[in-house]
């Protein structure tokens, strides 16, 4: 394997050639969504970004193992140590059990994330399937001095963690700044240090979701429940952990410090982040109330769009941007995707049309180069399209009759296409069934209308009660014939 590989490591703040622990083994970790509602197009982002690095992994010939897990419980409003469980929350909203809502929603990101193209991991795992894993760590980290217990929670004393280990390494941020965002502790508070955060949450009787534990009837913080997955998956030290920027400052540094305290050693050598996907420069979030749903985009039923968006659309404009950049979401610029993407696969369908010359006016070696060395280059994704773009140069050149290529260059810009378009941006041919089905459905109302008018009303009834039985219901109006499924 020819290992070329340069990957941004937050930890180190810089690009790192990529040594895995174990090659040709790698083990990916990625925070997978929380399950309380549907996935706006900021996780989706996310996903879609790890979704390239796992394609490009395995397409240089790494074994990946991704793991990418389901936060299904242990996640309270504000991402706080206390409040109100999101999931319980969001049941008594849609008057539904927890795990009704976490069934309906994992299925939805499922359904998001194959019209995104997006491969599924290798395992995916649940909070809820692991609390005996996770109960094992806190009895760990109590046995190792780094928790304690007060009334039935558990928590991490970040103080004594701090005495022997950096708790901020991974963002390199002040600690003053950190406390700044913390408040002073009340004389009601149990923990220990302002920074201590839980890994145990004692039920209180209003949550539904609890399970039995050494200290009583309770559920897992949320920091907890990765550490302990990735650890049974992927070991105690793996190669990659990722997930959004946002999840740095508190989520990971808190998994590094439950990691090294329990297993004394680092989780991961490598530590990557995708940055967030903004609308007019406002991070897009289900709280700040301008996350776009999918499901908004791809039928353009959004009031800052002009019309609908394929899923692939979507995907390519995504890539447009280096996955560490971030992305304003905008009607214009997902237009401009949308003729990129356009030109994209219409130069594909072109290939199999050029002749071959007995000689090229084209490097394909060189181009096929310069496509490695832009994903090496930390998955430089919008350097690897604008490449892309030469060989659509190329391609519509040859077709054009104003350059020549040889029949084995023909054969490797094919190649090229089918591995860098296809494979590992994970782009596809989209069929625009709607539009099939449009003209379909025209030309035999058209067919139906002129029997009609022939006055064989038999060929016309039959047309009309076949298209029933297909589920297509047939209204004539005054001067048109509409249709629309049943
Ligand atoms: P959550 O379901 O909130 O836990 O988020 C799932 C993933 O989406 C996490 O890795 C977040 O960092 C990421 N994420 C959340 N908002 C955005 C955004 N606006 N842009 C990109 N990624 C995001
Ligand atoms: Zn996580």
């Amino acid at each position: 394997m020819n290992n070329n590989l340069l990957i941004y490591n937050t930890l180190t703040r810089k690009k790192e050639k990529f040594e895995p622990v174990n090659p040709p083994l790698v083990g990916l970790y990625v925070c997978g969504p929380t399950v309380y509602g549907d996935v706006h197009l900021g996780n989706c982002r996310t996903f879609v970004s790890f979704d390239l690095i796992y394609r490009y992994l395995c397409h240089v010939g790494f074994k990946v193992r991704y793991v990418r897990n389901i936060t299904d419980a242990g996640h309270l409003e504000g991402d706080r140590d206390e409040g109100d469980d999101k999931f319980a929350k969001k049941a008594k909203l849609e008057k539904l059990e927890p795990m009704e809502i976490v069934q309906k929603y994992t299925i939805g990101f499922h359904n998001v994330m194959s019209l995104f193209n997006a491969l599924p991991p290798s395992i995916e795992p649940t909070a809820t399937g692991h609390i005996c894993e996770q109960i094992e760590m806190v009895e760990q980290l109590i046995k190792n001095g780094y928790a304690y217990e007060v009334n039935g929670t558990v928590y991490f004393d970040v103080e004594k963690y701090r005495t022997e280990y950096n708790y901020t390494i991974l963002t390199n941020r002040q600690l003053e700044d950190l406390l700044a965002n913390t408040r002073e502790l009340g004389g009601q508070d149990e923990k220990r240090g302002r920074l201590d955060f839980a890994l145990w949450i004692k039920a209180k009787p209003e949550h539904i979701m609890h399970w039995p534990s050494p200290w009583g009837q309770g559920f897992p913080g949320w920091h907890i429940e990765c550490s302990a997955m990735s650890r049974k998956y992927l070991g105690d030290l793996f190669d990659i952990h990722g997930g959004g920027m946002d999840l740095a400052a508190t989520h990971h540094t808190n998994e590094i410090a439950q990691s090294q305290a329990c297993n004394h050693t680092t989780p991961a050598k490598y530590w990557m982040h995708t940055n967030m996907l903004t609308v007019n420069g406002t991070r897009m979030s289900k709280s700040a109330g301008n996350g776009f749903l999918p499901k908004e985009l791809f039928t353009g039923n959004h009031p800052l769009l002009t019309q609908g968006f394929s899923p692939m659309t979507v995907r390519f404009f995504m890539l447009q941007a280096h996955y560490r950049s971030t992305l304003d979401f905008s009607n214009e610029a997902l237009l401009a995707s949308s003729k990129g993407f356009k030109r994209l696969m219409t130069a594909y369908g072109l290939l199999d049309k050029l002749k071959p010359a007995t000689h090229s006016e084209c490097n394909i070696q060189e181009l096929k180069e310069r496509c490695y060395a832009a994903m090496d280059d930390d998955f430089n994704s919008p350097i690897l399209i604008a490449e892309l773009f030469e060989a659509v140069r190329i391609i519509n050149s040859v077709y054009d009759g104003k350059a020549a290529i040889t029949e084995s260059d023909l054969k490797e810009l094919k190649k090229l296409f089918n591995e860098f378009v296809f494979d590992i941006l994970g782009l596809k041919e989209e069929a625009s069934e709607n539009q099939d089905l449009n003209s379909l459905l025209d030309f035999i109302i058209k067919l139906r209308s002129e029997a009609k008018n022939s006055k064989d009303y038999a060929t016309s009834d039959k047309i009309r009660i076949g298209l029933q039985q297909l589920g297509i219901q047939l209204k004539d109006n005054k001067d048109e014939t509409i249709w629309s499924k049943v």
